[in-house]
């Protein structure tokens, strides 16, 4: 069998996911790809939500009570609910991806920019050589530790240059210790100056300081890159600058899934044809919530005991026949409502239906995503 790579461009909210099968004539072909949309703002937002309720419901009637001592502790490699469901998630479908194509290798894009490339002390003509790897590198990085704005006036969503703080001209390296992201009108307006004669001298001193938590940027990848490996693949780690350097020499567009196809040193050369990405949205797989509450947080009644009625169960994408009244006709999605009288409501016609399980079949079992 042909070696097939699983490719991974971790995102905050939606990770590219692709597969690249390496063949002797065509080299090397995506076979699958795929956005996973993760629901990490959902998860922080609904923890939210609990811990607001809880802390209402506890003080309502309570005195302000020193806490008595702090006894919680996180085991290392701790990662918040919803950071620790990004990474699950994409563990999660490489698993599955191993279990039906013969993977034999996994390349993962981990960090934005390759620290390694900037601690070579010149990197040279950094404007005029864009095609260079090192190039992007510095640009990523520049991307980060200016935090995508301009140094000067601090715009944002504007194109912005890389500008020397000591300029060129008057002896000035380019070094990233003398780097900054300027917009157009600014990088014009100071000209010949320094910084500090533009009415900026403390830019210097930030860019000197190097950006120490490059690590803690890169924390969750870091943490795909260790949950992947531990799968038994062999994983090797890139960087984004290589990525978008591969994905712009052979003229790809900027999609999730296209940017993990060209993932790595091989992913400089990746035919994408005929490939339309499969959407796999994170849902969850409903509530563990024993006790309901009302909106005050009080318990309302307890949340049914059973998950499952007459074979369905909350997640399930289901056909629903209905031959006549109001909604007559075929409608498939996902089942949203179970009750254990048997009549289920079914997400469709941007609503619900409700009808009877007999009128229903099954066609897939809810696994926590759902598919577009
Ligand atoms: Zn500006």
């Amino acid at each position: 069998m042909q070696p097939v790579a699983a490719q991974v461009d971790p995102g905050s909210k939606t990770t590219g996911i692709a597969l690249v099968g390496e063949f002797p004539q065509q080299g090397r072909v995506v076979l699958f790809g795929a956005h996973l949309h993760h629901r990490g703002e959902a998860i922080r937002q609904r923890l939210a939500n609990r811990r607001a309720r809880r802390q209402g419901r506890r003080q309502r009637n309570t005195p302000y009570r020193e806490p008595r001592c702090d006894n919680r502790t996180r085991s290392p490699g701790w990662l918040p609910p919803s950071l620790h469901s990004r990474v699950e998630n994409v563990a999660t479908w490489v698993k599955r991806l191993a279990s039906l194509a013969p993977l034999s290798e996994c390349h993962v894009e981990t960090v934005r920019f390759d620290t390694q490339a900037l601690q070579h002390p010149e990197i040279s003509g950094v404007e005029y050589q864009q095609g260079e790897l090192a190039g992007y590198e510095v640009r990523e990085y520049l991307l980060e530790k200016w935090r995508r704005r301009c140094a000067y006036c601090g715009n944002e969503g504007v194109p912005l240059e890389i500008e020397h703080l000591t300029p060129r001209s008057r002896g000035g390296s380019n070094r990233v210790s003398n780097l900054t992201l300027a917009c157009t009108p600014c990088n014009q307006k100071k000209g010949d100056r320094t910084a500090a004669e533009f009415g900026h001298p403390e830019l210097q001193a930030k860019a000197n300081a190097p950006l120490k938590d490059a690590a803690a940027v890169n924390s969750i990848r870091f943490a795909i890159g260790t949950v992947i490996r531990a799968l038994g693949l062999p994983t090797a780690f890139w960087t984004g600058g290589r990525t978008k350097h591969n994905r712009i020499k052979q003229g790809y567009p900027k999609d999730h899934w296209i940017d993990a196809a060209c993932v790595g040193e091989a992913g400089a050369a990746v035919s994408l044809d005929g490939i339309t990405p499969l959407h796999i949205r994170a849902t969850g797989r409903g509530k563990y919530q024993v006790g309901r509450t009302d909106k005050y947080g009080f318990p309302r009644g307890a949340a049914g005991r059973i998950k499952r009625v007459h074979g369905f169960q909350t997640g399930d994408l289901a056909r629903l026949c209905l031959p006549k009244g109001k909604y007559a006709g075929v409608h498939t999605g996902r089942i949203v409502g179970i009750r254990a009288n048997g009549r289920f409501d079914l997400a469709a016609l941007g609503g619900k239906i409700t009808a009877t399980y007999q009128r229903y079949t099954l066609l897939q079992q809810g696994d926590g995503y759902a598919y577009a």
